[in-house]
């Protein structure tokens, strides 16, 4: 998707603090971070929202992506979170698939 911007960091038309990567998924840093750690990780191909999702195989791919990046950072000792919002009620502000890990402090629940 052209006017994507995470497509556009995917193709590396604007750069991001990359993490790590796989084949189908790329991690990098959040630009505006909640926590200490803050990435993102997102499939490579476009998909705007969870409810588009067809092969469920990509998203395990995002979540093993994920737990490898938590663990990079330490946070599989002091603990973490992911999260995809999803749509309006939820926040989605960049309609490209990203779950968000986030940790390197105590978290509050439930969300707002
Ligand atoms: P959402 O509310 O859609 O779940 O979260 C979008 C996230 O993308 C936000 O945490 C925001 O800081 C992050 N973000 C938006 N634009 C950019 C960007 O250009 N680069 C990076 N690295 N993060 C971005
Ligand atoms: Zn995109």
């Amino acid at each position: 998707m052209s006017d994507c911007i995470f497509c556009k960091i995917v193709d590396g038309k604007i750069p991001a603090g990359k993490l790590a990567e796989s084949e189908h998924a790329l991690a990098f840093a959040d630009i505006n971070p909640a926590a200490p750690v803050h990435a993102l990780v997102i499939p490579k191909q476009h998909i705007a929202t969870l409810n588009d999702v067809k092969d469920w195989a990509v998203m395990g791919e995002i979540f093993e992506l994920a737990a490898r990046v938590a663990r990079e950072k330490g946070l599989d000792k002091s603990g973490w979170r992911a999260v995809i919002n999803t749509g309006r009620d939820a926040n989605q502000l960049v309609l490209h698939i990203h779950l968000h890990v986030i940790g390197g402090r105590q978290l509050s629940w439930p969300p707002g």
